[in-house]
């Protein structure tokens, strides 16, 4: 094989400089994006794309094809039929051999990119013209430090990916012919790196025009995964000035075994611990790339490198999608208005826009683009709503309140419990809102870069720190699900399922009434499959319906609902499920069709239970429902007192998790209405009393070897964690904007606590 360029279509492979915009089809979307980096002048380690057609010809050549696309055509909802399929489909592909004239030009190329000595990257790329969702038409296989003995082999296993039963299920459900999918393999030369890292081009939460590089030494992996600190360099755009370098102590780095080409993880020698990685020249060749890689994608991309004997290699260029759009976090705070409303900063961030009050629903499409919303308190029906505001005042609600909660997931400032809001505001008036501070100032935000307020943003370290403890976040509503999982969170600690079917607007038994059962499960499956989805193999935790009464009532079929002095204290969560388990069935009908279609990642939680007896109920009908509690991981909720104090009795139920929900664990022990802005004060989390309750519960569970954890709104404060931390918690879970902070501060918790141990 030349790297010649010509005749595309009929050759097995594709080299990266050989690649037009129009190879796609045949080079699937990793193919692209490398052959595109490479076009562009930007230095990719050389490789090749064994192209779509490839497989294809693969197929049909050997006759296989009619036979494969038989052994997948099964009833996608029986899970026994997917798994065979899944089966047969990997061991007709991986025991048919290919043909020998696509074997040899494989092995040709292979053997033109580095004398035939070269360690490769096997990874599929899928094409996905034909599809909506490039996540289904084929697994994501890597294979690392391949040699040329099972090049061919693993090329073979990233086809069978294809036929996952995931990716079954998906085409089977959509309508998509399994003989229409395609896809291809890049082989790409690894690179033995020196020192390595990635490279943000633009500041990666506030936007702002530096060049943030992380630098260990060796590969990649020991940077991307956080199992080092590595230096950190921050550059400015604007005359390629360094702003800042911080030198880590770095311990370990990543390197490849000589002999058995693995990578494996080295003490760094001790003179290079503590020295700088890259060098002034190195870091204007990293900046000089950055540059050239943002022009080229005209957005900010996020770059992992490396540098082989002073050459720098790009691995890979992406777009960042953590920059806040919504708000204007990199700009300063400060105007010079008036403040004319007071609250709690419920969501951070500073956006100004003019004020839309909305009092009845019928209002909401008065909210355009940017505007800011101000009303009593937000309903799932405003979401919509909520999602083109670009800031959120309510008079009423606490920090865990659905204002607080949906604007945090969807990115939006919000000042929640604001009084009189509503009043003090005027419709069309512009305003600041600052969801740090928590308060509403008159006019428009006014970036000035003489005040000190841009060094007050607080630089979050890109790079994902590897803690013992797990942390993961909170999801409310489904469509926060990419953002939520951007944040490298280990799973969903908690996904409500209450948006799922407050936003139908319909009680549960008004939407049977209307659309039948079925139509209600499938409400289910579907908002929960699309978080799953996203965050699959990472496991997600979704808690069954807990809405109180007043909240159902605002919705059609509301008026069957019993008015309680009380709702929070009333008919909700798990009490209500036992008390209409013909309801309740259908949730967790819902969850069996989950596990049949292949979500292993999802598992079960049982809000607001109090005793060993509101467990076994619930276990029982989750069995009955052909959910087997044996095998899936399930468990329940702490947020009562007595749930905190019968902890030895519930450990005895089989539950694999006990999940602290602080937002009610602290409203009934001490008597606080966590909506009540007028004992607002008095809402504290890290009360004695709830921190005892705590920690005898984990103790407890400790001994039963029942995972512990938080998804309560104190998941987030820094306080909580260090003290879950030092309990011995297994997970925490926090919300979106938290979640890289609560990260950190694991791991700094952590550390000290091995420390401790040693001195
Ligand atoms: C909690 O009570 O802490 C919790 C997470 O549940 P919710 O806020 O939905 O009541
Ligand atoms: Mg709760």
């Amino acid at each position: 094989m030349t790297e010649d360029g010509s005749g595309s279509a009929s050759k097995s492979v594709l080299w990266l400089d050989e690649i037009r915009s129009d190879d796609l089809g045949a080079v699937g979307g990793k193919g692209a994006s490398l052959g595109e980096m490479t076009a562009a002048g930007l230095p990719v380690p050389p490789g090749f794309v064994v192209t779509a057609q490839t497989y294809r010809a693969f197929i049909e050549e050997t006759g296989i094809d009619e036979e494969l696309f038989e052994a997948v055509d099964v009833d996608s909802d029986d899970s026994a039929a997917l798994a065979e399929a899944e089966a047969a489909a990997k061991e007709l592909i991986l025991d048919t051999e290919i043909p020998e004239s696509v074997r040899e030009e494989i092995l040709e190329a292979y053997d033109n990119l580095d004398d035939g000595e070269a360690f490769v990257a096997v990874r599929s790329s899928a094409t996905a013209e034909d599809l909506p969702d490039a996540s289904f038409a084929g697994q994501q296989e890597t294979f690392l430090n391949i040699t040329r003995e099972d090049l061919v082999d693993r090329i073979k296993h990233c086809w069978a990916s294809l036929f996952t039963q995931r990716a079954i299920y998906y085409r089977n459900e959509q309508g998509f012919e399994h003989d229409l999918v395609d896809i291809a393999v890049v082989v790409q030369k690894m690179v033995a790196a020196d020192k390595s890292g990635v490279m943000f081009t633009s500041h990666p939460s506030t936007g702002e025009p530096q060049i943030i590089i992380e630098a260990a030494w060796g590969l990649g992996e020991a940077v991307v995964s956080g199992s080092v600190s590595p230096d950190n360099y921050v550059v400015d755009r604007s005359d390629g000035e360094i702003l800042d370098t911080t030198i880590a102590d770095k311990k370990v780095k990543m390197v490849k075994d000589e002999e058995t080409g693995e990578t494996v993880e080295k003490d760094v020698e001790d003179h290079k611990r503590k020295a700088q990685v890259l060098d002034d020249t190195e870091i204007g060749s990293l900046v000089e790339l950055g540059e050239r890689a943002e022009d080229h994608y005209d957005e900010p991309q996020d770059i992992e490198w490396a540098i082989v004997d002073g050459e720098v290699f790009m691995l890979q260029s992406r777009p960042i999608t953590t920059i806040s759009e919504d708000s204007d976090a990199g700009e300063t705070a400060e105007n010079d208005g008036e403040v004319l409303v007071q609250g709690l900063g419920a969501s951070p961030g500073v956006s100004s826009g003019p004020v839309r009050i909305v009092r009845k629903l019928d209002q909401l499409d008065k909210v355009g683009e940017g505007d800011i919303i101000v009303t009593e308190m937000t309903t799932p029906d405003m979401v919509p709503a909520m999602k083109r505001a670009s800031g959120i005042i309510t008079d009423e609600g606490g920090m865990t309140s659905h204002a607080a909660i949906v604007a945090r997931e969807l990115g939006a400032p919000a000042i929640v419990g604001a009084g009189n809001a509503t009043d003090a505001l005027e419709d069309g008036q512009t305003v600041t809102i600052d969801g740090d501070k928590g308060s509403v100032t008159e006019g428009d935000v006014e970036p000035d870069e003489e005040t000190d307020a841009v060094e007050e943003v607080k630089p979050q370290s890109p790079v994902k720190p590897m803690t013992a403890t797990e942390v993961k976040v909170n999801v409310s509503i489904p469509e926060a699900a990419e953002r939520a999982a951007a944040t490298g969170a280990d799973g969903v600690g908690l996904l409500r399922m209450e948006h799922m079917i407050l936003s139908t607007n319909k009680t549960p038994e008004r939407y049977i009434e209307d659309h039948g059962e079925d139509a209600y499960i499938e409400e289910i499956v579907e908002g929960v499959r699309g978080v799953a989805e996203e965050f699959y193999p990472r496991p997600v935790r979704v808690r069954t319906l807990d809405a109180p009464t007043d909240e159902f009532r605002q919705l059609e079929g509301g008026d069957n609902e019993p008015h309680e002095h009380n709702p929070m204290l009333g008919y909700r969560g798990i009490r209500r499920s036992l008390d209409r388990p013909e309801l309740f069935e259908h949730e967790l009908e819902a969850f069996r069709r989950l596990f049949e279609m292949g979500y292993d990642n999802v598992e079960i939680m049982f809000p607001l239970v109090n005793d060993a007896e509101d467990v076994v109920r619930a276990r029982n009908l989750m069995e009955s429902a052909g959910v087997d509690p044996e095998v899936r991981s399930w468990g329940v909720m702490i947020e009562t007192p007595a749930a905190a104090l019968c902890i030895e009795d519930l450990a005895e139920t089989g539950i694999d998790f006990a999940s602290f929900g602080t937002n009610d664990l602290t409203q009934y022990t001490l008597a606080v209405d966590r909506n009540n802005e007028n004992v607002a004060q008095r809402f504290d989390e890290l009360h004695p009393a709830v921190l005892q309750l705590i920690g005898n519960t984990i103790e407890t569970c400790r001994e039963h070897d029942i995972a512990t954890s938080i998804c309560g709104q104190a998941g987030s404060k820094p306080e909580m964690v260090r003290f879950l931390v030092n309990e011995g918690v297994s997970s925490i879970s926090a919300n979106i904007d938290a979640v890289r902070d609560v990260q950190h501060e694991v791991k700094r918790k952590e550390q000290k606590l091995l420390l401790d141990s040693i001195r």
